[in-house]
């Protein structure tokens, strides 16, 4: 009879921090659960019911779109260890890196995203961009590919030795403490904008010397049209490599996000490593072909960085844009019948009223499906 009426339970322990604590708790200030307790049966059955109005996420697979399984592990042996630390949960650090050093990121505990930015350690204006990088490699880079710089400099930094976990993302934003007052209500939580600042202003960079990060462990993908992130699935010993190829500064940090999926909701240190490259190491990174158009400072009309905040005109400014004004000539051209014939075949008429600018689509498209960059 008494064990009829026995309600059976589980008594589980949720390992949260301060910050998760604290959402939680306001949860219950608000009245959406009389308690800790009941707020958690009232997520589990509701996800469970499948009555939540989630946005419809598809899980993202764990391994980016355009994985590069071609590539052998890296050889580890003939490197010199020249500097070792844990990155602590909320913090991150700016890291002096000469040509030929490899920075290697490793996973403690499994599943923690960390944010990445570099400069060009003899000029912080030359700065790591993920657009450029997105361009060449995706938006999930990894073994193989470049971490490159932003126009008009677009040189390679640092290149992606190696990448065990294939999980990097180069679309999303770094976090910031606006991300969390806004979105979570936070009045202060961790968050890799402010970690970033903190940790390069150790070299007198500001906060607005922050740029869009790359965000190594960190699985995202496309889902009709919009960025998303889902959890992830590296694991204790994942790491990635990356070898600097110019000097650079380096500045990792543990990625400040506990309450969303980007470190499957916890954060957690992860181990740093400095090392000198073998010859093996070295041998590994692509030629690369340099161009004029890969501008120094040597080559800027204005090569001054402004002190003053307040932008005033320069009044003996007299434009220069390059190859303006842009001129456009009747260039004819004799075509035979059978070309002509198929012209009005590819004629885009919901384009082009114009036969020439017809024939113009034909004629740079062929050229640009023919000719590899
Ligand atoms: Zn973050």
């Amino acid at each position: 009879m008494a064990s009829e009426t026995q309600t059976l339970t589980e008594r589980v322990t949720l390992h949260l921090n301060q910050q998760q604590r604290q959402l939680l708790a306001r949860s219950v200030e608000a009245g959406e659960a009389p308690t800790l307790a009941a707020l958690v049966e009232r997520a589990v059955n509701e996800t469970a019911s499948g009555a939540l109005s989630t946005f419809p996420v598809p899980a993202v697979s764990g391994r980016p779109l355009r994985w590069r399984d071609d590539i052998e592990p890296a050889d580890r042996t003939h490197r010199e260890l020249l500097e070792e630390f844990v990155l602590q949960p909320g913090t991150g650090r700016a890291i002096e890196m000469k040509a030929g050093e490899i920075l290697r990121i490793e996973q403690i505990d499994g599943a923690q995203c960390v944010d990445f930015n570099c400069f060009n350690l003899h000029d912080y204006r030359e700065f790591f961009h993920t657009g450029r990088t997105r361009t060449l490699h995706g938006i999930n880079p990894g073994a193989g590919d470049f971490l490159w710089s932003s126009p008009p400099r677009e040189r390679a930094m640092m290149f992606l030795l190696d990448d065990t976990a294939h999980c990097n993302d180069v679309v999303f934003p770094r976090c910031s403490a606006n991300l969390y007052e806004s979105a979570y209500g936070y009045a202060s939580h961790t968050n890799c904008a402010d970690i970033q600042a903190e940790a390069q202003r150790e070299y007198g960079l500001t906060p607005d010397d922050v740029h869009d990060s790359f965000n190594f462990f960190m699985n995202t993908a496309i889902v009709n049209g919009l960025p998303v992130i889902d959890r992830q699935s590296s694991v204790t010993g994942d790491s990635v490599e990356l070898l600097a190829v110019m000097d650079v500064l380096a500045v990792p940090n543990v990625c400040g996000a506990d309450i969303m999926k980007t470190s499957n909701f916890s954060i957690k240190p992860v181990k740093i490593e400095r090392l000198r490259a073998s010859d093996a190491d070295l041998d590994r990174v692509p030629a690369l072909t340099a161009y004029d158009t890969q501008r120094t400072v040597a080559q800027f009309r204005q090569p001054i960085i402004r002190s003053q905040r307040e932008l005033t005109r320069d009044p003996d400014y007299v434009p220069r844009f390059t190859n303006a004004p842009i001129v456009y000539d009747a260039v004819e051209v004799e075509v035979d019948a059978a070309t002509s014939g198929l012209l009005s075949e590819l004629w885009r008429r919901e384009l082009y009223s114009d036969r020439g600018d017809a024939l113009r689509d034909v004629v740079f498209a062929w050229w640009a499906a023919t000719h590899t960059p």
